[in-house]
């Protein structure tokens, strides 16, 4: 079996190359092929044009170990990438009886009684290599070693909707790719919160520039910091020794530090809550439900989420979350005040036993002088009614400030939870 040290990406479509849809596969795939082990140097997008499309091939054939293409191998005259594919490789493609089977099934399942010619061209399937069946789609992807113009490959073919093409990697193009990588990896992810990108890499500069194995990288996430300490394996069993590493990472930026592992910040603070027995309620005014759209995003929050006001009109936070209408006009609905008398009216309606609200100006209008762009306040509120609130000053558009904020609102129930 040969090693794969190099791969690179070839997306195929002219909807790619109009920018009428985000390349999401290059980034998810370039992702996998980093966590792998394996070195990317090009990513390519390539319209529907067998022409362009064989050269592409037979160029990135020409430098790399494996090339994984996605796209176009859908039934109608524009999804090419299975005959352009095949041909360079030298490989003839043949009804894969199968696959033919499995597509009728798919068809029936979702109810498409008329089949047209064209569904039976996703079973013209290459007859050296691996097919990979499609549980969530009707084309089925392929992995076909070949010789290019002297040059050994490993072309991988998988459909373009991420829907099919995540799956498909997944369960059956990683275990192949993690079997023929140079080395084996083990990661851990460390999770922080409260802090920039620039100041966490900053604390770490020396340990992000000396340490060869394990090493520590940034990695990148939306609205937190998370880096990625990486441990090459020689062999599967080699001792995990990342710990010193990980011991000095905690003791500069512990505080920071919510999660040294998969989970991210809804599934902690889910499972502290599972742990503990609690339940939580938010009441969302700038976030407009972004809060509980975090939580609820991962299986088992319905045992400790009990549900939301979105209280953006300063009506819903006098009827329903009982916050004072002297007060709103006296500090107005964004302020300490405010945010936590919205919580804990919101633990007295939901019957919770805590209660996360959030105010703020999320921009770009809004702002006074008092009161500026990224101003949020988070109230906790919580048994025996005891309380608090932070105060945050974030940067950013208005996208950023409501990602942060589900963050911190979040991190704020944690650090309770926990103390
Ligand atoms: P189908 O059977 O649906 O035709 P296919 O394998 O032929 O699948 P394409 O026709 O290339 O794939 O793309 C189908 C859809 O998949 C696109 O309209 C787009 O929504 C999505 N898609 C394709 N390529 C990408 C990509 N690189 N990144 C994100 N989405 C993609
Ligand atoms: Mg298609």
């Amino acid at each position: 079996m040969d090693t794969i040290k190099t791969a690179e990406i070839i997306c195929v479509g002219t909807e790619l190359l109009m920018g009428q849809i985000i390349n999401t596969n290059a980034a998810f795939l370039a992702r996998q092929l980093s966590e792998i082990g394996i070195t990317s140097y090009y990513q390519t997008v390539v319209g529907d044009n067998p022409a362009r499309l064989s050269a592409q091939i037979r160029l990135s054939a020409s430098r790399t170990d494996c090339v994984l293409i996605t796209g176009g191998l859908g039934p109608t005259a524009d999804d090419i990438t299975m005959s352009v594919a095949a041909s360079v490789a030298g490989i003839p493609l043949a009804m894969h009886e199968p696959s033919r089977q499995a597509i009728l099934g798919y068809l029936a399942r979702v109810g498409r009684r008329t089949l047209t010619d064209n569904n039976w061209k996703q079973a013209m399937l290459p007859t050296v290599g691996t097919i990979l069946p499609n549980h969530n789609g009707t084309a089925p992807g392929a992995i076909m070693p070949c010789v290019i113009d002297g040059h050994a490959c490993v072309l991988i073919l998988t459909p373009g909707p991420p829907s099919e093409v995540i799956p498909m990697f997944n369960d059956q193009v990683r275990p192949y790719l993690e079997a023929r990588a140079p080395h084996s990896l083990l990661s851990h992810y460390v999770r922080m919160v409260g802090i920039g990108e620039s100041k966490a890499e900053d604390m770490l500069k020396d340990l992000i520039a000396t340490q060869s194995n394990p090493t520590i990288a940034p990695y990148v996430s939306e609205g937190e910091v998370v880096f990625r300490v990486t441990q090459f394996l020689d062999n599967s069993e080699e001792p995990d020794r990342t710990g010193p590493l990980l011991d000095e990472i905690r003791r500069r930026m512990g505080h920071y530090i919510y999660e040294i592992g998969p989970r991210n910040m809804p599934q902690v603070v889910r499972d502290i809550l599972l742990d503990q027995g609690l339940t939580v309620s938010f009441a969302e005014s700038c976030t407009g439900g972004l809060l509980s759209g975090a939580l609820t995003d991962w299986p088992g929050s319905s045992a400790v989420f009990r549900g939301a006001v979105v209280a953006y009109d300063n009506e819903i936070k006098t009827k329903l979350l009982q916050v004072p209408e002297d007060m709103l006009v006296r500090f107005g609905a964004v302020s300490e005040e405010t945010a936590t008398a919205m919580a804990r009216g919101c633990r007295t309606l939901m019957e919770t036993d805590y209660a996360v609200s959030v105010t703020g100006i999320a921009g770009p209008e809004g702002a006074t002088a008092d009161k500026p762009v990224g101003l949020v306040f988070i109230g906790l509120s919580g048994p025996k009614d005891q309380h608090e609130v932070i105060r945050l000053k974030l940067n950013g558009d208005r996208n950023r400030i409501r990602r942060v904020t589900v963050l911190q609102a979040l991190n704020l129930l944690r650090r309770r939870l926990l103390s």
